[in-house]
């Protein structure tokens, strides 16, 4: 069992590794695929907007190309977020009348276009714009970046006209001439206080499962979930973190262009064509795609702005991140600490089972050795009651049939049957008293008494085998002994038995010394030590004596009769007295037991015998169980 025990640990220390890698791989793809559908969403309102006010052939076929107005308006008067972009600018291209972008902001409550100077927020728009030349690029492809995280605003081609070319199978659209860009400027408090709180809660569900911080981070953005105090290791580093926040899906283009959201007519006040509906043309199986393949000419996305402006190779575009961080620290530390607590938990139920099975082995045993002096202890008192009652019964008969009539023999014989008898009576009273201990209908009859008298009968009732024995009993005893709380009875039984120990394993004559006196050191008990001069108690035995049944091996070698019984019942005795018993054994020079009993109140016998004392109030119920 034990080594089945081992092994059932080693599998469930492995178990337990495994399954705690498994979690946390588990963890950190969930948090990941987390982070990628907030980016995504956020994304895809990114990619709403920028489809939402392109103007070109492409999405706009029946609708004049001019018609910017009308597009920008329907934007606030029908996008499903329209407080997501805070201003609108339309950048036209240098032309030869006029020299330098002009730049005009949409203003919402008239629907007009108002010529203003380049706004100080979009310089690093204007930095791009600069070095290109759009009149010369011609047909040329165009590379620019559309998304601006810092400003935050998107830069989105106003597209001329497109044409389409077979190449390879695939149609390709050339788009000329560029005209110019319309500007989203974005709202950063809207970003910040209601589409990051509604996207983080939607992902995350931290009003649900608050496990873990979510942190938005980049150029211009500080936005952390739960608000308030996270940890620095959320921005510097996080279990999981997603880079594609603020990226125009353009794969996306064609669920916009089927968005039935399109359709809805303008805004009252707006100009031109604006007054009617724009109906979106149908999706073109890879119009929305071969649009920006053509213009970059090389294959590649222009507007996903990794290659940043100039070209493959140039500075990055800044993007947000989504970091997600472990309320416990990390991940690492979260799965750690389940995997501590998995331990435990199974190492304790191991634990469990080894103990009880423990246990179990050592009550069987226990249960065996018991078993096995019960036995010997049936046998060892048939033995003991036979050889009394033969010597009794032959005496009798003897004297019966006149066999002896010299009457010093007929007292001899007498003081044989009186003997032999006493040992019978102690024998069958012990078995007795034993049986009443263990059915637990014994009782004890606690009250204040005089130990002197107590004393004095014990050693009366051990007078016969005193003499017997030829032994000496010396006693010695502090005059002004107090009285004592106990079953008086008991006590003296309890004496009695140690009396009659001394003098079966005493010296030969016995010589055995009553002593008592009280505590020292201010301890409320009274102490009776009874002292022989025999061989002492073997050291293997010593820890068994009071043991019920249990005989020492001297006594058992020796033949000196006994049940085994006498010491576990003065043991119970003095447990249900609240007092102690303690042995002291020398080798070779004796033993002294000593009974430690517990004091009476102070004063509980005065005028009066302890059998009257017993009567008095006050002393709560004198009956104790055993
Ligand atoms: P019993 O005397 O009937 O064997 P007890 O319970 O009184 O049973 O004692 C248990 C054992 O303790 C004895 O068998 C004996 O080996 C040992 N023992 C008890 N009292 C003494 C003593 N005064 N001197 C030496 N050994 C003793």
């Amino acid at each position: 069992m034990a080594v089945l025990l081992g092994v059932l640990a080693v599998l469930q220390y492995r178990w337990v590794g495994q399954l705690s890698t498994d979690e946390r791989e588990r963890l950190r793809s969930h948090a990941d695929n987390q982070a990628d559908n907030l980016a995504e969403e956020f994304n895809r309102e990114l990619t709403r907007a920028f489809f939402w006010l392109q103007v070109g052939p492409e999405l706009q076929r029946d609708a004049p190309l001019d018609d910017e107005v009308n597009r920008y308006a329907r934007w606030y008067a029908a996008a499903p977020r329209p407080e997501l972009v805070q201003t609108i600018y339309r950048l036209s291209e240098p032309t030869a009348e006029k020299g330098a972008w002009v730049v005009e902001r949409f203003a919402r409550d008239s629907a007009r276009l108002e010529v203003v100077p380049w706004p100080a927020e979009l310089e690093a728009i204007r930095a791009q714009l600069q070095p290109e030349s759009h009149q010369q690029a011609g047909a040329q492809p165009v590379r620019v970046v559309s998304t601006f995280a810092s400003i935050p605003a998107l830069l989105i081609p106003r597209v001329g006209q497109s044409q389409a070319n077979e190449k390879d199978g695939r149609v390709l659209r050339t788009i000329s001439p560029l005209r110019g860009y319309t500007v989203a400027v974005l709202d950063r408090a809207y970003i910040e206080k209601d589409l990051l709180p509604q996207l983080v809660e939607r992902h995350f569900r931290l009003s649900q499962d608050p496990s873990v911080y979510v942190g938005i981070y980049g150029p211009g953005i500080a936005f952390n979930a739960p608000a308030g105090e996270v940890p620095a290791a959320l921005r510097s580093a996080p279990d999981v973190t997603n880079d594609d926040l603020f990226e125009i899906r353009f794969f996306e283009f064609r669920r916009f262009v089927t968005d039935r959201r399109v359709e809805p007519p303008v805004a009252a006040g707006t100009t031109g064509a604006g007054a009617r509906p724009v109906n979106p043309p149908p999706a073109q199986p890879g119009a929305s795609n071969t649009l920006f393949v053509a213009r970059e000419g090389r294959g590649g996305n222009p507007f996903r702005g990794r290659g940043g402006p100039g070209g493959p190779g140039g500075p990055p575009t800044p993007h947000w991140n989504v970091n997600v961080l472990h309320r416990a620290g990390s991940l690492d530390i979260a799965v750690s600490h389940a995997r501590l607590r998995n331990l435990l938990v199974s190492f304790g139920v191991l634990l469990l089972l080894g103990t009880s099975m423990g246990l179990v082995l050592m009550t069987t045993t226990r249960a065996q050795r018991l078993a096995a002096q019960q036995m010997e202890f049936v046998a060892g008192v048939s033995h003991e009651l036979r050889t009394p009652l033969a010597v009794i019964r032959s005496a009798a008969e003897n004297l019966a049939d006149g066999v002896v009539s010299d009457p010093k023999q007929v007292k001899r014989y007498g003081d044989v049957i009186a003997g032999e008898g006493r040992r019978l009576t102690q024998m069958v009273e012990q078995i007795m008293e034993f049986a009443g201990f263990e059915s637990g209908r014994s009782t004890l009859d606690v009250r204040p008494a005089d130990l002197g008298g107590i004393i004095e009968e014990a050693l009366r009732g051990a007078d016969p085998l005193v003499r017997e024995h030829h032994a000496t009993i010396e006693r010695r005893s502090a005059t002004d002994l107090p009285a004592v709380l106990v079953d008086p009875g008991a006590v003296s039984r309890s004496l009695q038995n140690l009396i009659v120990n001394a003098l079966k394993y005493g010296g030969t004559p016995p010589a055995v010394v009553v002593e008592a006196r009280r505590a020292e050191g201010g301890r409320r008990e009274v102490s009776v030590t009874i002292s022989d001069n025999g061989a002492g108690i073997a050291a293997r035995d010593l820890p068994h004596i009071f043991e019920p049944f249990y005989r020492g091996g001297d006594a058992t070698a020796r033949q000196i009769h006994g049940s085994g019984l006498g010491l576990s019942l003065v043991k119970r005795i003095m447990d249900q007295l609240g007092g102690r018993i303690t042995v002291r054994t020398d080798a070779g020079k004796g033993s002294a037991f000593t009974l430690h009993l517990p004091l009476a109140p102070e004063g509980a016998l005065a005028g009066g015998a302890a059998d009257r004392a017993a009567d008095a109030p006050g002393l709560g119920d004198p009956r104790v169980p055993a």
